[in-house]
């Protein structure tokens, strides 16, 4: 998998200059601004939700929930990981901003979960042309594992209030489905 990004990698740094490198994002920008578009007053997540995924962008999180702008508080990170950055996050959107439940969602192809933690760091190494030995991918070895050990760390959190329920979903691109791995828990 690593060898196909890659590719993709430079077929499209090929056409990239700085001076137009967000060209094609203003003008997308023009047309959502020229449309009517619901401005939601609050900064409270409607339906309580917090989604923690992954950065693929193949991934839309409100419409895999069927949810809209409004709705949650969206995190996403490379392969859908418990970071500290994350659990500061949580902790400010329990605390100040309405969530109540929290989904840790990974999916399936995930490049996280397809390469070593050694093969991602050699990466790294090799776009910036030097070993950065304490840098850790938080590559996945077991999907399923991982979001077993990344539920209990939201759970065993002293940031969040207790009574906030975590669940631990797997998405299948293909498919569109979620599938429960770790069913919601409480602390
Ligand atoms: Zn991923």
């Amino acid at each position: 998998m690593l060898a196909r990004i890659g590719e993709e990698l430079r077929r499209l740094l090929g056409w990239i200059s700085v001076d137009d490198a967000f060209a094609d994002l203003f003008e997308g920008n023009e047309r959502y601004a020229a449309i009517e578009h619901e401005v939601v007053e609050s900064g409270v997540a409607r339906r309580g939700l917090a989604i923690l995924t992954c950065i693929d962008s193949r991934i839309d999180p409100l419409a895999v929930f069927g949810l809209e702008p409004g709705d949650a508080k969206i995190l996403r990170n490379a392969g859908a990981r418990v970071t500290d950055d994350a659990i500061r996050t949580l902790a400010l959107a329990v605390a100040t901003l309405g969530v109540t439940r929290i989904a840790v969602v990974q999916h399936t192809d995930c490049a996280m979960a397809s390469a070593s933690g050694a093969e991602l760091a050699a990466a790294v190494a090799a776009a910036t042309g030097s070993d950065h030995p304490t840098f850790d991918p938080l590559a996945i070895t077991d999907q399923s594992a991982a979001l077993r050990t990344d539920v209990d760390v939201v759970l065993g959190s002293a940031l969040l209030r207790d009574g906030v329920v975590v669940a631990g979903l797997l998405l299948d691109l293909a498919s569109g489905r979620l599938t429960t791995i770790v069913e919601p828990r409480t602390s």
